[in-house]
């Protein structure tokens, strides 16, 4: 299996959608495959579906492949040798080979109607076998077809499969493959509007770029026999084949909306961190050993071979993932979680567009760094913490309108105005508080947190004193919700 050829792979996304989970991870192999053994990546668009292609659609697909931090030698942005990189730019080459096809005979006309075609499907279904090809079509002599042509009738190209051939290749992943070529029929490689199809110019593409290994997603591999054929038939070195295995969700079934979002750009959205989605994403069906599940980059690039892809279904795993996210957050250094979670501090009004060098939010950003696992959960957990009196939750509202605990609370400010600040035993002040009112320290504990930050969870109080200071903390335990108050 293994070819002398310099190692080139490409990732070949049709643009119209956002970049699916599936095909970022398929594009990480590709970059992971060429980055580890000195080759080349390429990325080429495959827009031929011109009504289902937007230019949105392409931007955030380059937008997401750049987020998850993937480069690539070769492409629509940066150019290279064998451009275009756009299919849609690249007509004028299919038109070539598909000339060559029709006077070598491995492509011919077929003048079948739609409708007839699908009277002889269904005959041969009535008769339990696979309908092949249309006979009268692929019988008729290359003159008369040509004849027909220049007289105006409609035709499609069909690719001339082999009558009974075993079509056999080596998967890295999978083993030996064979398709009988008797349960493949003759395939439409130009529509009847002279468009080519996707198994033709992929093929042609993947030959003239000198692809020297296709790896994709398993859903390609029933076109793999049938772009085997057009290498065979350009008499050009086929690439060798990897297709990576299905992603699925917790409920064994295809991953679907229903089990987790699909596209790559929810993820960003929600604040996961793009290190450790990257590295998530190497997980669905790769492994560095048994036991490792954090890598780095390097890491990877050093353990990456295609032989430790696995064949079955790589299950997406959402709790794993959000475990994975709060690991790699608390491994990042402060200054850089104060710049990822930003964003979504602005987003949320919480502070200006020039806060990241702000103290407090510093402050902050560490007081909370264990307890999230996605960016945008920090502001929405710290919320409590910016401005003059929190927006109190319904618990912590309960809390302040049970019985004493205005009280506490009161007691609690009239003896923190009078000690030093920042207060150094503040739980002895609270135990104080409890003695004096004849209360467990749950009593008091409970609704001074609540006062403070407008929640019931958070950080140990003595840096939420920290972090709101001493004017803020006595106003807050003095001024509660309404109903704690009367
Ligand atoms: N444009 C195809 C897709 O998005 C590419 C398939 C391939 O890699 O051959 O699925």
């Amino acid at each position: 299996m293994a070819s002398n050829r310099p190692v080139r792979v490409r990732f070949a996304p049709s643009p119209t959608g956002m970049l699916h989970i599936g095909g970022a991870r398929t594009a990480l192999f590709n970059w992971a495959f060429a980055r580890s053994c000195g080759g080349k990546f390429i990325l080429r668009i495959e827009d031929t579906d011109t009504a289902r292609n937007t230019p949105e659609s392409l931007q955030s697909i380059l937008d997401s492949l750049r987020w998850l931090g993937l480069d690539w030698d070769e492409g629509p942005d940066c150019g290279g040798d064998f451009g275009s990189y756009y299919q849609s730019e690249r007509l004028p080459s299919y038109q070539a080979a598909i000339a060559r096809g029709l006077q070598e005979d491995w492509l011919y006309r077929c003048f079948a109607s739609a409708e007839e075609i699908e009277v002889q499907r269904t005959l041969a279904r009535e008769a339990k076998c696979n309908w092949r090809f249309d006979e009268a079509s692929r019988n008729l002599n290359q003159a008369d077809a040509a004849a027909r042509a220049a007289a105006g009738d409609p035709f499609v190209l069909r690719f001339r499969m082999p009558m009974a051939e075993d079509i056999t290749f080596q998967d890295h992943i999978r083993g030996t493959v064979t398709f009988a070529s008797q349960g493949i029929e003759d395939w439409v490689a130009v529509r009847g509007n002279a468009m080519p199809t996707y198994n033709l110019v992929c093929a042609l593409d993947d030959a003239a770029m000198e692809i020297s290994h296709v790896i994709r997603g398993e859903e390609h591999l029933v076109n793999t026999p049938k772009q085997i054929l057009i290498f065979r038939a350009l008499g050009v070195p086929e690439p060798e084949f990897a297709h990576v295995p299905l992603i699925l969700g917790k409920d064994g079934k295809k991953l679907s909306k229903r089990t987790g979002d699909t596209a790559l750009g929810d993820y960003i959205r929600a604040g996961y961190a793009a290190d450790a989605l990257f590295n998530f994403l190497c997980l669905l069906g790769f492994s560095i050993d048994d036991k490792t599940e954090i890598f780095t980059r390097e890491e990877l690039l050093e353990a990456f071979t295609l032989k430790r892809i696995s064949k079955s279904g790589a299950i997406f795993d959402t709790d794993k993932l959000a475990w994975m996210c709060g690991d790699y957050i608390r491994r990042m250094s402060l200054p850089e979680l104060v710049s990822a979670v930003l964003p979504y501090c602005i987003e949320a009004g919480l502070v200006a567009q020039d806060a990241s060098a702000d103290e407090a939010l510093q402050n902050m950003v560490g007081a909370f760094q264990e307890r999230f696992h996605l960016y945008s959960e920090f502001p929405q957990q710290a919320a409590g913490l910016f401005g003059a009196l929190p927006d109190w939750d319904d618990q912590a509202r309960k809390a302040l309108a049970g019985e004493g605990a205005a009280l506490a609370t009161s007691q609690l400010a009239d003896i923190l105005e009078k000690a030093n600040w920042p207060p150094e035993d503040f739980k002895a002040l609270v135990v104080t508080v409890a003695e004096d009112l004849e209360v467990g320290l749950g009593k008091v504990m409970k609704p001074v947190r609540a006062a403070l930050t407008g929640t019931l969870g958070g950080p140990e109080l003595e840096r939420i004193l920290q972090i709101l200071g001493r004017e803020r903390v006595l106003r807050r335990l003095r001024e509660l919700p309404t109903a704690a108050r009367s």
